[in-house]
């Protein structure tokens, strides 16, 4: 277990995993989106919005490896260390969703114009408004990303012509937590509506073969892109990009929606240097005191808060500015800030990096002290990032705070950072 592994290994740090990129020309501009109103944004019902709670078991979308296994999982690519599971909160579901195992029988039945096999687990609220399209009416031309539960395409519309993305999510049709789990990603996504989210544009279906496809307008490149392209961004840029995020995260929390998967290829940038937040398919919905417990076993392990890796489950927006924080000193420097191999290891480099909690840290959040690291560390962000402009990092300082409280919000963190332009 943690504890176990906490005091006997050997804490590497290894130097990082992706190698420093060649200076190269630096990105396209970043050009900050207006402002909208939210006026689309339909109120759903509190019940409905709780058609989360129960997924578990088999319904993990990427399966958490562990810790101790030897496996020496948290070694080699970009997103080999995600980790997440859904969160144990199936108790008091007074509305769990009709889903079922998928029959024979459903075929060829339509609802509405939707297949029956997605009504039957989807609420039709979730689908108003969005026009049932066939996934024979794209062509297909390209695959542009591929994970291990969605593969991305780009795709022509074949009656408008328009190029958009199309994201295949996998699930396992004859387990019906599995479509569930989609079906979280799809009502997020509806809820949301702002110029720093991407915006699910459509739902097309192949319903011989019960796959989904999310349509979305196509994307120029993502964030982890734009870094491995530039040896690192400028100033103006990060402020930019950081606005963007910031204004984007606090969209989605003032919607009661943790993204919980904050990372750079999940910021996606179109061709004018706006840049979205998409993959909402680890997002939840949370409240600031919570009835069920969250799972912490979300946020690939990179840009995952300490508060998860010590095992809370009573978490809130922190985890998001963590991340954030994270993707904020990547960004300035073209190298992931913290690129743990483990758990362990990841939070020792926390540690190392912003000092070793106080008591009161141990405490106030009701962490089990077991996880306290062997020695205690000072705070070495500035020495670590020496180079980084002071006005910015006084921003990082505080999304990189070890307490979530000291985090504050995207709003906060948006006043800050405008206040130091
Ligand atoms: P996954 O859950 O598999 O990580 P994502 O939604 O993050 O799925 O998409 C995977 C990758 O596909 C992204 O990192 C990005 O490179 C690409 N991608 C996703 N959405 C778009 C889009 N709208 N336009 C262009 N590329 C996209
Ligand atoms: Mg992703």
């Amino acid at each position: 277990m943690l504890r176990h592994i906490y005091r006997s290994s050997s804490f590497s740090s290894s130097s990082h995993r992706k190698p420093k990129p060649k200076p190269k020309p630096l990105p396209m501009g970043c050009v900050q989106a207006k402002p909208e109103m939210n006026g689309s944004t339909r109120p759903v019902g509190l019940e409905r919005l709780k058609l989360d709670n129960g997924y578990v078991g088999n319904a993990q979308r990427r399966p958490p490896p562990s810790v101790d296994d030897g496996s020496g999982n948290g070694t080699g690519g970009e997103d080999h260390s995600e980790v997440a599971e859904r969160d144990n909160n199936n108790n008091n579901n007074k509305h769990p969703p009709s889903s079922r195992r998928i029959s024979a029988a459903d075929d060829d039945e339509l609802v509405d114009g939707w297949p029956k096999w997605l009504t039957d687990n989807i609420s039709k609220d979730v689908l108003a408004g969005l026009v049932p399209k066939s996934a024979d009416s794209y062509d297909k031309l390209d695959k542009v990303g591929e994970g291990t539960y969605s593969n991305v395409y780009k795709a022509r519309d074949r009656d408008t012509g328009k190029i958009v993305a199309l994201k295949k999510v996998r699930f396992d049709t004859s387990e019906p937590e599995s479509v569930k789990f989609m079906a979280r990603e799809i009502m997020v996504l509806r809820k949301l509506d702002h110029p720093n989210v991407l915006k699910l544009e459509g739902l097309a279906t192949s319903r011989m073969q019960y796959s989904i496809y999310l349509v979305f307008d196509f994307m120029h490149s993502d964030l982890a892109k734009v870094i491995s392209k530039a040896a690192g961004l400028t100033e103006p840029q990060v402020k930019c990009y950081m606005h963007q995020l910031l204004s984007g995260l606090q969209h989605c929390h003032d919607r009661g929606i943790l993204h919980r998967d904050i990372k750079g290829s999940n910021l996606l940038m179109d061709k004018n240097g706006v840049l979205k937040i998409g993959d909402f398919g680890l997002a939840n919905y949370y409240s600031p005191k919570p009835k069920h417990p969250l799972t912490n076993r979300v946020v690939t392990l990179w840009y995952r808060a300490p508060e998860l890796l010590l095992g809370s489950t009573d978490y809130g927006v922190g985890i998001d500015l963590w991340s954030a924080g994270c993707v904020m000193a990547e960004m300035f420097t073209g190298r992931p800030l913290m690129p743990g191999r483990t758990e362990v290891e990841q939070l020792h480099r926390i540690f190392k990096l912003c000092g070793t909690p106080s008591e009161e840290y141990w405490k106030k959040l009701k962490l089990s002290t077991t996880f306290r690291p062997p020695r205690s560390y000072k705070p070495s962000l500035q020495e670590a990032l020496k180079d980084l402009p002071s006005s910015s990092l006084g921003l990082l300082g505080t999304l990189l705070a070890l307490d979530p409280a000291y985090r504050g919000s995207a709003a906060l963190g948006l006043k800050n950072e405008v206040r130091r332009k």
